[in-house]
């Protein structure tokens, strides 16, 4: 099976081949950990997690290395610390494991490993002598700063010039740089804030954010990885940073394939913390079940955006109950053959694709009795393992029915009134609302039993 992926470096579909299919690299910025994660940061970290399910199921389990780091030191983190008067490593080590939970809510697997920035500050200083040594980099009031013009190639990956990053810097250049566009990879600490004295080549403080990356990729998967991933946002200027820095120091190419996923969207605008238009998976996880969250978050593909909404949700869960119907009464945990998952999801991970096919599979299982066709248990292995491909259908029907599946739908309160409402329609012989109210049931998969004492409930 051929997985093709689109690379932005070069804005074109190409077929994936990794460097050694015994060790394929990827490599995600993951979060600033100093609150809890949106819900625009989790379509990250989904996107990431279906690609590294499909490598997983080309390359075998065990010969994909996913590192996914934690950004643990920088400006907002420090400020976050300060107020809330706690050390900044207790406020990044709860934020660490809240994002963490919340994204195995959503079914990510955990990465096969987790960096810190503040576990790098070698390797960082590494490529900061490296750099300067090379005189790429300079030193100025107490910054180490990036000279761009000394890289040719600089701007390729987000396509801009140096001009451009002149003319649009509307905002006040810092008198420490030689070129607008010069960036920091180290800067000097403030009094109180943490500070780090790894090298006598330039002076003690703290690493620049694009740096961290650079570090953690080459100490933890190599100069030169098979796929870098990262929301759009982050391509210029924190990617562009990272392959100068890392480029002009290895004298390698940082990453062979580079995929960004697009903006998930309040409306028109990003949703983004500094917009203050969040929603949190922590939130959201209280109402729905995780893998409501996840379909919601899959069903456009990673590079169109999408607007989120409520409906996106309900309409998840709708089809997610019929999946698990399906899941239900055909047994397909005892499947021992299976099918080879549908193909496109190797295309340029089109998973809206294989969402339209599966959909149009459950409804027509749905409403088929078992058995009643020869080839009906291999359609309906088939769904499995997609299902298995995209991180989605991970639970027993049982359990999907019972509990947090039917998050979303019929509330208890609504589940009584609905009961008290059927009995007074039937006295008044109100036919077509009592069946309504049967269908509404039916549809949420509510079974009543009508005894002496009256009408009681469960979820089927
Ligand atoms: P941050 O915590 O801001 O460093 O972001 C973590 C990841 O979430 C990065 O890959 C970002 O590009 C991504 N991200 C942040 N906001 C959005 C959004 N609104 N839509 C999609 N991805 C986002
Ligand atoms: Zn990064």
């Amino acid at each position: 099976m051929e997985l093709t992926l689109y690379n932005s470096l070069i804005r074109e579909k190409r077929p994936f081949k990794p460097a050694d299919p015994k060790r394929v690299t990827m490599y995600n910025c993951g979060s600033t950990v100093y609150s809890y994660a949106h819900i625009g940061n989790a379509r990250a970290a989904v996107v990431a997690d279906v690609l590294f399910r499909v490598l997983r199921h080309i390359y075998g389990e065990e010969h994909v290395v996913y590192a996914r780091n934690l950004t643990d030191i920088d400006d907002k983190i420090i400020k976050a610390a300060a107020e809330l008067g706690v050390p900044i490593a207790e406020l990044t080590e709860k934020y660490a494991r809240i994002y963490n939970e919340d994204l195995a809510a959503l079914n990510c697997l955990m990465p096969t490993m987790q960096p810190k920035a503040t576990d790098h500050i070698e390797q960082m200083a590494d490529i900061i002598v490296e750099l300067l040594d090379k005189d790429i980099a300079y030193i100025a009031e107490g910054h180490v700063l990036f000279d761009v013009t000394k890289m040719e190639t600089y701007g390729k990956l987000s396509g801009r010039k140096l001009d451009d990053n002149l003319a649009g810097a509307r905002v006040e250049v810092a008198s420490y740089k030689k070129n607008a566009g010069d960036f920091v990879l180290w800067r000097p600490s403030k009094k109180d804030e943490a500070s780090w004295n790894p090298s006598n080549k330039f002076p003690p403080g703290r690493p620049g954010w694009h740096l961290e990356c650079s570090a953690m990729i080459k100490e933890q998967l190599g100069d030169t990885i098979d796929i870098h991933l990262g929301g759009i946002d982050l391509k210029f200027p924190h990617h562009e940073n990272e392959i100068a820095q890392s480029e002009c120091a290895n004298e390698k190419p940082l990453a062979n394939f580079w995929v960004h996923n697009e903006f998930l969207n309040m409306g028109k605008d990003k949703m983004s913390k500094s917009k203050g238009n969040v929603v949190l998976v922590h939130d959201l996880l209280k109402d729905w079940d995780g893998e409501v969250i996840r379909l919601a978050l899959l069903k456009a593909h990673y590079r169109s955006e999408v607007v989120w909404s409520d409906d996106l949700l309900r309409e998840s869960k709708t089809q997610l109950d019929g999946w698990y119907r399906v899941k239900k009464s055909l047994e397909l945990e005892d499947l021992i053959d299976l099918p080879p998952p549908l193909h496109f999801v190797f295309d340029d991970l089109n998973v809206p694709h294989v969402l339209s096919v599966i959909f149009g599979l459950t409804e027509e299982l749905e409403h088929k009795q078992e058995n009643s066709e020869p080839d009906l248990f291999k359609r309906g292995a088939n769904l499995h393992v997609n299902a298995n491909l995209l991180g989605l259908l991970q639970k027993d029907p049982e359990e999907w029915f019972r509990g947090q599946g039917k998050a979303g739908g019929l509330t208890d309160d609504e589940i009584e009134s609905l009961i008290k409402e059927r009995a007074e329609v039937r006295a008044a012989k109100n036919w077509p609302r009592a069946d309504e109210i049967r269908g509404v049931f039916a549809e949420e998969n509510i079974i009543l039993e009508d005894g002496k004492d009256g009408t009681t409930w469960r979820r089927g």
